[in-house]
């Protein structure tokens, strides 16, 4: 089977709030699925419950074939799942080189005592790391800034580096919350072709939350259409932009 993440009736209440209620998709290996819907209908709440932010109230999450409902949002990055949050979530006193580190460190398969008397294990782990870290800022052409502080850089290159932390460990499926919130349209033009492009490169699949429909309509490859917390619609771009339901609830009946 080509599913690379099946959701089969997932449920997420905050008491008497339904945020996910009985949404059931998949996505398919090297996929970008785009998700959709009004502020308040869910998104987040989603990839919360499927990253185990939250433990779903009810649903199954498999990924690779495993059952991974409910695991902790620590294990993800071993199960190949990675993610960005909404909010920008980068170390602005560090610098870019050692943010993009840091988010490899995930992958670590030294333990502590290695790291606190840097055994050989450990110094070899810090080198590839350091060298792979490299590549991948020259890949997303950061490499002129891996020295400076993360803070004193533009929010657009931040963006950027936090969507490098996120796919320095090479995931199978990479969850996009909102990546263009606060960008001008130039810049979220230029993040969003810098996805594809890393996208192709390495070979993963993307859930992408994103509002900007131009975007939303030329990358995804399906689109899923959320609405209080359930699926609206579920297709192909063409598909949404010509649904009855999509169009009347959400796109302003035009
Ligand atoms: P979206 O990302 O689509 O804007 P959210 O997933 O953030 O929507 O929110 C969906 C609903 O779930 C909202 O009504 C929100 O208030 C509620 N919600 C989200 N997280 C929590 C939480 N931790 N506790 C209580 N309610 C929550
Ligand atoms: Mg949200």
């Amino acid at each position: 089977m080509d599913h690379i993440l099946e959701v089969e009736h997932l449920k997420m209440y905050f008491g008497g709030v339904k945020a996910v209620d009985d949404l059931s998709f998949y996505v398919k290996q090297n996929e970008l699925l785009g998700v959709i819907g009004p502020n308040g209908s869910g998104k987040t709440t989603m990839f919360n419950a499927l990253t185990g932010v939250y433990k779903p109230t009810d649903g199954k999450i498999t990924f690779n074939g495993a059952d991974i409902t409910g695991q902790p949002l620590d294990s993800m990055v071993h199960h190949g799942i990675s993610r960005t949050f909404q909010n920008l979530r980068v170390f602005k006193a560090m610098t870019v080189l050692d943010n993009i580190m840091i988010g490899d460190s995930k992958n670590i398969k030294t333990n502590l005592l290695d790291a606190v008397i840097r055994t050989p294990k450990f110094r070899k782990y810090e080198r590839e790391s350091r060298e792979k870290a490299r590549e991948l800022l020259s890949l997303l052409g950061l490499s002129k800034w891996e020295k400076e502080y993360v803070g004193s850089l533009p929010y657009g290159i931040q963006k950027r580096i936090e969507f490098a932390r996120a796919v320095i460990v090479d995931p199978d499926l990479l969850l996009l919350d909102e990546p263009a919130a606060g960008l001008n349209s130039k810049e979220a033009e230029n993040l969003m072709e810098l996805i594809l492009y890393v996208k192709e490169k390495m070979g993963f699949a993307v859930i992408l939350i994103d509002h900007n429909m131009k975007i939303m309509m030329s990358s995804a490859e399906r689109i899923l259409v959320m609405e209080s917390g359930r699926e609206l619609a579920v297709g192909l771009p063409v598909e949404i932009q010509n649904d009855p339901n999509v169009i009347n609830a959400y796109l302003g009946g035009e």
